[in-house]
């Protein structure tokens, strides 16, 4: 699983999406600034991982091109559920969820977005109402959704030498709940 999760990250990676950097760069900076805050292992992870989306479906990247919401942070996040714990991919879920949070809460926030993100929050609903932002805010992996949303904001900066995808190897290997072992299993369990 590892291999398939690098494989798709190495052959989707060199697209930028609309930022000035790559994706491959964007998900190991996020996943840089995520280690150097001193997160747990599920959230560098989550942060290493969290745009999978993007790269699984390319019909629902090209329905982004085309101002329709594909949902990338369900694709990824069920995605990665096959292989991961939810301290993983529920703040992958909510990583559009808490940009709307934000968004509705730090007037300085949305301001500091970068175009796309801006873009995008539009297809995504725009800020959240009040009463979505206190559902929002009680929701388990709240904490670590709004810090993913920070790495991910903060996390495209040009010209910035990082750990490679090599790097998380072994973090991720640790954190795999079902190893590698995608094929149905037979009838002896
Ligand atoms: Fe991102």
């Amino acid at each position: 699983m590892i291999d398939v999760i690098f494989n798709i990250i190495n052959k989707f990676g060199r697209l930028t999406y609309g930022e000035d950097i790559t994706q491959i760069e964007h998900a190991l900076q996020c996943a840089q600034i995520a280690r150097e805050d001193g997160a747990a292992d599920t959230l560098i992870a989550a942060a290493l991982l969290h745009d999978i989306g993007q790269f699984i479906d390319d019909a629902g990247h090209a329905a982004e091109q085309h101002g329709i919401d594909a949902r990338h942070e369900v694709i990824g996040a069920t995605f990665l559920a096959r292989s991961f714990p939810e301290s993983v991919t529920e703040p992958v879920r909510m990583h559009v969820e808490a940009k709307r949070y934000l968004c509705a809460v730090e007037p300085y926030y949305r301001a500091a977005l970068s175009r796309a993100s801006e873009l995008s929050l539009q297809l995504q609903g725009g800020p959240m109402s009040a009463d979505e932002a206190n559902v929002f805010a009680q929701s388990p992996y709240f904490d670590d959704a709004i810090k993913l949303r920070r790495y991910d904001d903060t996390g495209k900066q040009s010209d910035w030498a990082v750990a490679d995808l090599e790097f998380y190897r072994p973090l991720l290997e640790k954190l795999m709940t079902n190893h590698g072992a995608d094929a149905p299993k037979g009838p002896q369990g």
